[in-house]
């Protein structure tokens, strides 16, 4: 039997043309809660940390570094606007995870699970404290999330999970009572580690309270380089430098400004719709009490939520390289994957059909070949990076931020002691081997779902070299 999301298009191609007619192609959360743009540096710059970039990973260094140290001199240089890239466009789904769930966190780094399991906890809890501490409003609910099978072969994985958290496995009736979707097999509420904020908002917060705690943030500042200046190191933005003893880089996926991290991710793009608010009788139609996350478990799997006011943002499944391997615009819109997540939403939710999307827009997502972040340092101690959180950083990148500073303060700590800290990831081969051997991997993801969950042998060879790719 075909998989429950298995291709061609199955609703009517008049309904998805309507559907998205109106959508903007712009991230829901960034119109939603806009932030004005801080000056560009203008001047040349002393500091005792520079940071580059202003998502998440850069805005929690500079806060964490404000906070360790009130009296360092911090500067932030982000190229646009903080926030506008994927820190500003993701789902909002916030896991304690560290290592982008148990499994992958099994398979790469066996030795340490005691110690990233105590991590994630209380890096989880020191995300909610922050919120408090500082009256942050980033619409953090701590609603778990419902984790489905849409195929029969998942349901086992289902029960184990639902043993494993000692939460309530839920059958094909009583899932479907829950959320009312006729592709659910069965389900489980994962209750603890699970948060859903507003992503722009958190943004918003984390500057603010940089800018509060002292932090000198300048936008449209792209660095252009880096190079060793005495004991420290000078960046180039424009005709201007900041000169720095100690560089925190938090580039996500653009371009590496540094030799060492270039091979060692590649962007991946995710795309989102968001649909226009549920009336009440829409929302009773589906069920959806609660205000969980969703996803399923497939290996190309969607995962949906609901906004402040009732809308259903609907994402995932296909996660596409594009030729050359750049971060671009461009690739901000695929009609095609739009289209794809229209025909799964109405498969999903058939009692929405007619209801338009007002959003639709992709970001790009750094993949490493280990499926989740790594955080090390340069230059003799000078330069620390952390990356590769592979669509899963709105919790991990406080941790990635909290370890670049231990690195770059030079202090050794249960966060520097991890694997994860102390080696990198298989690096992924350049162009042009890369484009043809991540298509060959995503068509073997797609096979893998539509034959039980199976691994061909492209996905067992690649596992054996310790490389993922999953959505
Ligand atoms: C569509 C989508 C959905 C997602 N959903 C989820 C989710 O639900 N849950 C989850 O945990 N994760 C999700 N993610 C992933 C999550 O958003 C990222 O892991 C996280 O935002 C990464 O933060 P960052 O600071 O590393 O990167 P970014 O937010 O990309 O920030 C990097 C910044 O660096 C700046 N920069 C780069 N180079 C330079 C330079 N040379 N000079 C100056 N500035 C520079 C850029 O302008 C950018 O602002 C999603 C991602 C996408 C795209």
């Amino acid at each position: 039997m075909p998989s429950a999301y298995a291709p061609p298009i199955r609703t009517d191609r008049r309904l998805i043309d309507e559907a998205l007619a109106g959508a903007r192609n712009r991230s829901f959360w960034i119109d939603d809660s806009p932030i004005p743009a801080l000056d560009p540096l203008r001047n040349d710059l002393t500091a005792d940390l520079a940071i580059v970039g202003g998502g998440y990973v850069g805005l929690w260094t500079a806060l964490l570094a404000k906070e360790r140290r009130p009296d360092r001199a911090v500067v932030l240089l982000e190229g646009r606007t903080a926030g506008w890239a994927a820190s500003g466009r993701n789902g909002g789904f916030m896991e304690s995870s560290l290592t982008h769930g148990d499994s992958n966190g099994a398979l790469h780094f066996p030795d340490d699970l005691e110690s990233l399991a105590e991590l994630a906890r209380e890096n989880f809890e020191e995300i909610a404290a922050t919120l408090t501490r500082y009256g942050i409003d980033a619409e953090y609910e701590r609603t778990g999330m419902l984790q489905i099978a849409t195929e029969e072969y998942q349901v086992a994985d289902i029960r184990e999970q639902a043993e494993n958290e000692g939460e309530e496995f839920l059958d094909r009736q009583a899932i479907r009572k829950k959320v009312a979707s006729p592709l659910y097999e069965a389900g489980v509420h994962l209750r603890s580690g699970i948060a859903m904020v507003h992503p722009m908002k958190l943004v918003a917060g984390l500057r603010r309270v940089c800018l509060e705690l002292g932090v000198q943030i300048f936008e449209h500042s792209p660095v252009r380089s880096l190079s060793k200046d005495g004991d420290g190191v000078a960046l180039r933005v424009g005709d201007r430098t900041v000169r720095a003893r100690r560089v925190a880089l938090a580039t996500n996926a653009f371009p590496a400004l540094l030799k060492r991290a270039e091979l060692l991710t590649i962007p991946v793009y995710d795309y989102v719709l968001m649909s226009e608010p549920l009336s009440a009788e829409q929302r009773a139609s589906i069920g959806w009490q609660e205000r969980y996350g969703i996803a399923d478990s497939s290996r190309q799997f969607h995962y949906y939520r609901l906004s402040a006011d009732d809308r259903i943002l609907f994402g995932g499944y296909d996660a596409v390289y594009h030729r050359g391997g750049r971060v671009s615009a461009k690739f901000d819109s695929r009609q095609e994957t739009f289209e794809k997540l229209a025909d799964h939403f109405y498969r999903t939710f058939p009692q929405l059909e007619g209801t338009r999307f007002t959003h639709a827009w992709g970001g790009a997502i750094d993949m490493s070949a280990r499926l989740t972040a790594h955080t090390a340092s340069a230059w003799g101690g000078r330069v620390a990076f952390s990356n590769g959180y592979t669509g899963l950083g709105v919790g991990a990148t406080r941790f990635g931020a909290a370890t670049m500073l231990d690195l770059l303060d030079g202090a050794d700590t249960a966060r520097t002691r991890l694997k994860m800290a102390r080696t990198l990831p298989t690096p992924i081969p350049p162009e042009p081997i890369a484009y043809p051997a991540i298509q060959a991997a995503r068509a073997a993801v797609a096979r893998a779902d539509e034959n039980g969950g199976r691994d061909g042998a492209l996905l067992k060879t690649m596992g054996l070299f310790g490389i993922g790719f999953d959505t």
